[in-house]
């Protein structure tokens, strides 16, 4: 399969892929379905490090001199390319990481779409102009190029998280310097090669780089090296304390996308027709391991017995197994140690008072021995310390209420602040839960009837406190990846101040 998916890829014989095995400098790949090793991917170590930085470095100085609108065009072929290889990298995806085929295609629309996305955005880098104080005088603001941007990205995207940063990036005048997860290098490799290509083919080599390698040797040096302006992180937490410290250390900037413990209110009006199904996709979809997945579910006393019913009923249709056959609607985590993280999380729930309604062990699939667990709910009527931490696994903690302001308040009171919902029939409770004045939700994305995870590219992505603060994708992100100026321009014939302010 990996040789059929390399070959459409036109990656075979990549200079980067080698054979599975312990050899020094080589990192093994291996199947989340199967727990098989894949293939080996030789790593950076210092020296191509610096190789790969010095050409990114070099390559900015000419891209930034490309007008945005050709450069919009490079992304425009880029995207093309990637229309053609969407299944065998979709395919790629769901074998490296174990996302189901319709996941692992999609999140390679992510990428085609960001792509048209930034195209348009290469004719709309919009600056302002401003009306001056003084006689004669013009004000304006205009956005530059800032400088080879360091993207770290999970494993969990392995693609599209990239291409959010790498496109509106390339349209910015920005060269990349990608350092993926080493549990997915191969989607990176597969990634990278597709968009190098075509810019180099269109006489732009080094807009898009790789470095590939541990985080001690050559995470580390991304983060605090000072000839890269951005660095963009998606990760953990933890990661992400880390990594915004290290760039502040130096001045630089840091796009922080970091964890979610995402919850969904679900009223006594809401229509469970339409809750249900979406909450369920929200909450077992790549195996509970989004970001953006729905990990408390916050449901009116009234209908809470019938929602759990009905979710119970709805797990129990699940399919897990092979993200590549047809019907599977959960494939495997990530590796071992995210299956330990899974089941001491379902221990702890217990030990502090929660009940398994569905779910809770690993699970068993015929003929693969790769890393499954149940989707499992756990009902513990109100918030428990072990749910107020991220667990990266389908389990979902269901409480009740009776008011919507306590709803509210247990939406909000977990560290982090990515993604929120509301399934209710009422515009009062919908108004309230995205209330101007900043009392309802406080995430960075608040739905209504719509679940937490799932987000379309055109808006903003990113979340508060403990997710980073960062914002990726559309809307106006594009901001991150420039720097602004503001100019003053005289074109009077005589010197006024600013304030009234005489000097004579
Ligand atoms: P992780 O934090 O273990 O690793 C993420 C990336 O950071 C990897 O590339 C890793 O090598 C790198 N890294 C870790 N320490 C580093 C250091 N000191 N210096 C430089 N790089 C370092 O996360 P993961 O397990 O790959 O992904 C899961 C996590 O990512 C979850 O918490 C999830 O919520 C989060 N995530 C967030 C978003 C978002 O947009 N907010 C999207 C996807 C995943």
């Amino acid at each position: 399969m990996l040789s059929d998916l390399l070959s459409a890829l036109d990656l075979s014989g990549h200079p980067r892929l080698t054979n599975p095995g312990d050899t020094k400098g080589v990192a093994t790949v291996s199947s989340p379905t199967t727990g098989a090793p894949l293939a080996g991917v030789k790593l950076d170590d210092a020296d191509s490090y610096e190789r790969t930085v010095a050409a990114s470095a070099a390559a900015f100085k000419a891209w930034r001199e490309v007008p945005a609108p050709v450069r919009g065009q490079v992304v425009r072929a880029i995207g093309d390319e990637f229309r053609r290889h969407k299944d065998a990298l979709g395919d790629l995806v769901s074998l490296e990481v174990g996302k189901i085929r319709s996941e692992g295609r999609g999140e390679v629309q992510e990428t085609i779409d960001i792509a048209d996305f930034a195209v348009g955005l290469s004719r709309q880098l919009y600056g302002l102009t401003m009306p001056s104080e003084r006689a004669h005088h013009t004000m304006k603001e205009q956005w530059l190029p800032l400088g080879p941007v360091g993207v770290i990205s999970a494993f969990n995207f392995p693609n599209a998280v990239w291409a959010w940063n790498a496109m509106l990036a390339a349209v910015c005048g920005d060269t990349t310097i990608w350092k993926p997860s080493l549990l997915a290098p191969l989607t990176a490799i597969a990634s990278h090669a597709i968009a190098d290509r075509v810019a180099t083919s269109m006489g732009h080599p080094g807009v898009f780089s790789l470095v590939i390698g541990t985080d001690d040797v050559v995470g580390e040096r991304l983060v605090a090296d000072p000839r890269i302006p951005l660095i963009s992180a998606t990760g953990s937490c933890r990661m992400g304390r880390r990594v915004g410290q290290v760039v502040a250390q130096r001045f630089g900037r840091a796009l922080l996308e970091l964890g979610g413990n995402n919850a969904a209110i679900v009223h006594h009006d809401a229509d469970l027709a339409m809750a249900i199904p979406a909450i369920v996709f929200s909450a077992v979809g790549t195996a509970g391991q989004r970001c953006t997945t729905t990990r408390r579910l916050i449901v009116h006393e009234r209908i809470a017995d019938d929602v759990c019913k009905r979710l119970a009923a709805a797990y129990k249709t699940i399919r897990i197994g092979d993200p590549l056959a047809d019907g599977t609607l959960v494939g495997p985590l990530i590796n071992a140690r995210a299956v330990e993280g899974f089941l001491h999380a379902v221990e702890s729930a217990r030990a502090q008072g929660g009940s398994v309604l569905v779910g809770g062990q690993r699970a068993r699939v015929s003929g693969l021995s790769g890393h499954f667990v149940e989707p499992t709910i756990i009902r513990c009527n109100k918030p428990i310390p072990i749910s107020c931490e991220e667990t990266f696994a389908p389990i979902l903690y269901v409480f009740t209420y009776s008011d919507i302001q306590h709803a509210i308040a247990m939406n909000n009171e977990v560290p982090q602040g990515l993604s929120s919902a509301v399934f209710s029939d009422s515009l009062r409770i919908a108004e309230a839960f995205l209330s101007p004045s900043g009392s309802g939700s406080d995430c960075g994305i608040a739905n209504v009837n719509a679940g937490t995870s799932g987000a379309e590219i055109g808006g903003a992505f990113g979340g508060e406190k403990e997710t980073g603060g960062g914002r990726e994708s559309g809307s106006d992100s594009w901001k991150a990846y420039m720097r602004r100026q503001t100019s003053t321009i005289n074109w009077g014939t005589q010197v006024r101040l600013a304030q009234g302010i005489r000097f004579d």
